[in-house]
């Protein structure tokens, strides 16, 4: 007889322990230990207590509106979504429009993201959007209170949390599909799926191959967000060749260069011991400052940058989204070593132009020669703006 966990869809049987008789799942213990044979149990979120539109403080602009509009129309048609949007093209504002819609219906909705600190940052964004919803962030150390997480109108939590919520949602939203743990994991495609009973949208910068085939094969409606909210292009990497040391040096005069027209710089590395160097050579240029993933007072470096108290931030993928800082360049070091994939290299150049105030901006891949990563993501981003100019010639046409 063959064996399948209910919850994560596992059919390995190298996954399955036995414990006094009893045959569980190891893949998805994490989340609890699951008996082979027992259903999942299914859980309801009370109904939405929905009154007014969410309230936003500027206007989409006619170009979102309209993507809006047209995945708003595929889901209410229970078609899933694929929301395929350039950094900062404005992707969350996206999904208000049908998040209300299912809400107004009584319907059950759940924002999903991959990473932690961007569910808390969504949620309270979404919070502000709607003053008159209860929005709870599940995630590690949230909510405060644990009645919370089946008693509000809108959830807002990690891919792993969506294990707690089988058979609950009508509309999942799942943002960064592409990103680190969600991509390439069958588990956490399993548990979304059971958690989602109607329709699912999807955010991404960087579809996988799965999800493009299930666009051709028209088992998603594919919507495109390329175009910035301020209308301009997408910045474009260069590519400067050379060894790793010169590397270095150009760097530093490079930031100088920027420093000199204050304009702030972020600088990726590959690995955590090269923030550690690497931040000791940029002070040399100015104010620099270091972060990877153990460092201890993360949001204090943040915020230090944000208010431009620093020039210079030295980080690894770490950063690589969910940052906006107006007027911000971008430099990679070693930028064919494999950490860096096609998908963060254009999250990272991403961070590049994204204000109204300085919409345009620098982005250079420091490296020996160029990886097939770094030029599919100048292949994508070029694509992206060739197709706003073809856009906008058709309009004035
Ligand atoms: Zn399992």
């Amino acid at each position: 007889m063959k064996i399948k966990c209910a919850r994560c869809g596992c059919e390995d049987p190298q996954y399955f322990g036995k414990d006094h008789g009893i045959c569980y799942c190891r893949r998805c213990i994490s989340f609890g230990r699951m008996p082979v044979g027992e259903p999942v149990r299914k859980r309801k979120i009370r109904k939405p207590h929905y009154i007014k539109e969410a309230c936003l403080k500027f206007e989409l602009t006619p170009y979102q509106k309209q993507i809006s509009a047209k995945a708003l129309q595929a889901l209410k048609n229970h078609q899933d979504v694929f929301i395929y949007a350039a950094a900062g093209a404005g992707k969350t504002e996206i999904t208000l429009e049908s998040i209300s819609w299912f809400l107004k219906q009584g319907k059950r909705v759940c924002f999903a993201i991959s990473r932690r600190q961007v569910v808390l940052e969504i949620a309270s964004r979404l919070q502000e959007y709607y003053p008159d919803l209860k929005v709870t962030p599940v995630c590690e150390g949230y909510p405060e209170n644990y009645a919370d997480r089946f008693d509000s109108d809108l959830i807002v939590c990690t891919m792993h949390q969506l294990y707690q919520y089988a058979g609950c949602f009508d509309l999942l939203i799942m943002d960064e599909v592409d990103a680190f743990p969600y991509a390439g994991s069958e588990m956490l495609e399993t548990i979304a799926e059971a958690a989602c009973r109607d329709v699912t949208m999807m955010l991404s910068a960087t579809p996988d191959r799965k999800s493009m085939e299930k666009i051709e094969a028209g088992q998603m409606i594919l919507c495109e967000l390329f175009r910035r909210p301020h209308g301009h292009q997408l910045c474009v990497p260069e590519i400067r060749k050379c060894s790793s040391a010169l590397q270095v040096i150009r760097i530093l005069k490079c930031c100088r260069d920027f420093l000199s027209v204050k304009k702030q710089v972020l600088v990726f590395v590959p690995r955590r011991e090269d923030v550690v160097w690497m931040k000791k050579v940029l002070s040399l240029a100015g104010k620099t400052e270091g972060i990877h993933s153990a460092t201890a007072d993360k949001d204090r470096i943040m915020q230090k940058f944000r208010e431009k108290e620093t020039d210079i931030l030295v980080t690894t993928t770490l950063l690589e989204r969910g940052i906006t800082v107006g007027s911000v360049q971008v430099l990679i070091y070693q930028a064919d070593h494999i950490v860096f994939t096609c998908a963060s290299l254009v999250q990272i150049f991403g961070r590049v132009g994204r204000t109204f105030s300085d919409p345009e901006g620098t982005g250079i891949c420091f490296c020996q020669k160029p990886s097939q990563a770094i030029r599919e993501c100048i292949n994508i981003i070029e694509t992206m703006n060739r197709s706003l100019s073809d856009s906008q010639k058709g309009r004035t046409e």
